[in-house]
């Protein structure tokens, strides 16, 4: 039996290495304590007797944590060590690739605005747009960049993303106009919200494929009202 597995360091356990479940109490471990192997460190809790720093109640809290975890612990005999891949059953590049945005949270939207035909350039305009980070009027001011917020274009409400693309007057207008010819007039944003959830409700509302048309009318309608702020700036 070949059984070099680390107590401390190695990831044998679902909370991976002890060293990081259970920091404050790695440090007051002893270093020879700490290259014992797991069998040796279970071998009449030996891996306790090691601890040799200060006792502080992070210690002792960590102590208690690993006791715990260690109960039900029972090693076979007969059983060597053995590497095991736990991103899949087997190892996989893929599942390697999987592993890297394990934990990583999802942007709503980003799915759907990665399957769209749209110029790079405007799919890069509406990424930002989807984390928020357009330098609107709202925005500027918030950075203290300017004194003001209001809408450039009609000067009745702060400039944020859901007024501008969404809930201005002059967007709204222009959503009609484009909006009407196709029988999808319905769909018209009434108020300022987040232009995310309006995409996504109005995607979830209409027929699968009209999807690809309300995409490339919200790109060319973002794109307008900026054009629009533009020229109302110079
Ligand atoms: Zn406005």
């Amino acid at each position: 039996m070949v059984a070099r597995c680390s107590f401390w360091t190695d990831s044998w356990s679902t909370v991976g290495p002890l060293s990081r479940y259970a920091p404050q109490l790695f440090t007051a471990i002893s270093r020879t304590g700490r290259k014992r192997t797991l069998k040796d460190g279970l071998d009449q809790n030996l891996w306790a007797r090691a601890i040799v720093g200060a006792l502080t109640a992070q210690v002792l809290c960590h102590y208690l944590q690993v006791w715990e975890l260690l109960r039900g612990v029972t090693l076979n005999p007969l059983q060597s060590d053995r590497f095991i891949w736990k991103w899949s059953s087997k190892y996989s590049a893929s599942s390697t690739y999987r592993a890297f945005f394990a934990g990583s949270t999802t942007l709503l939207g980003a799915r759907e605005l990665w399957k769209t035909k749209a110029p790079p350039r405007v799919k890069f305009f509406f990424w930002l747009a989807l984390h928020i980070q357009l330098w609107t009027a709202e925005r500027r001011k918030r950075h203290g960049l300017q004194e003001v917020d209001d809408c450039a274009l009609c000067a009745q409400a702060p400039e944020t993303e859901g007024h501008l693309f969404l809930g201005c007057v002059f967007a709204r207008e222009l959503w009609f106009s484009l909006l009407l010819p196709i029988g999808l007039a319905t769909i018209m944003p009434e108020h300022d919200e987040d232009i995310r959830e309006w995409w996504m409700r109005q995607l979830r509302r209409l027929d699968p494929s009209a999807g690809p048309v309300l995409d490339s009318m919200f790109f060319a309608c973002r794109l307008e009202s900026l054009k629009g702020e533009e020229q109302q700036d110079i």
